[in-house]
């Protein structure tokens, strides 16, 4: 990953080109779960969730549906607050906290740390590496956060939204809502149609901090 957090080759002289799937602000409901991995599952694609551990305590089951579809876990914070503002202390509990309680759930360490907003702020940078988390924002973003549910023509869209910026590596943010649920068969079909490939989130390195 560079500083761009765009996906790059590990070794010189690969031009594969590649996007990583990403969904944040979960887990919410099943339903939508399932549906994201049956597709995922139809593209052979892996991603990144990116979730929030007050849901995952509400919740801690849809947590493990993730886990057992095959779903990459990220760390979003606790509450979705911006960090980047917030004492050591707090911003540590923040993380931390749901580092925790995936660990306790699912038994799996997580690697990687998406700050809300993306904004954490070198607080948010530090207790990351201090948890040997890589730390990323996004590169492409989907704005599927900005749709409202009676809007319509959202499935072109959000592809609009994410083919205009595409470019090799794109990391790609998406939301747990039901109207990307609802467009993701069609992105990836037209993401595999310009040539892209869907990184497996464990192949990439995670340098030491
Ligand atoms: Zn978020």
């Amino acid at each position: 990953m560079n500083k761009n957090y765009d996906i790059v080759p590990i070794a010189e002289g690969t031009n594969k080109k590649v996007v990583l799937l990403t969904f944040d602000d979960g887990p919410k409901d099943a339903a939508m779960i399932n549906s994201l991995f049956d597709t995922l599952d139809k593209h052979q694609a892996k991603a990144i969730f990116f979730v929030n551990g007050y849901r995952v305590k509400e919740n801690p089951d849809l947590l493990k549906l993730i886990h057992t579809r095959g779903g990459i876990i990220g760390n979003h914070s606790w509450d979705h607050i911006v960090l980047k503002d917030k004492s050591y202390e707090e911003v540590k509990q923040q993380i931390e906290d749901v580092q925790a309680i995936v660990k306790e759930v699912t038994g799996e360490t997580v690697a990687f740390f998406r700050p809300p907003h993306g904004t954490g702020g070198d607080v948010g940078k530090k207790v990351s590496a201090e948890n040997k988390l890589l730390y990323m924002t996004w590169s492409v973003g989907s704005l599927d956060w900005e749709m409202k549910e009676s809007e319509s023509g959202k499935t072109e869209k959000l592809i609009a939204n994410v083919t205009d910026q595409l470019h090799s590596g794109s990391n790609i943010l998406m939301h747990e809502l039901p109207w990307t649920v609802e467009a993701l068969d069609q992105l990836l079909t037209t993401l595999e149609g310009k040539g892209y490939s869907f990184v497996d989130p464990r192949s990439i390195e995670i340098p030491a901090p």
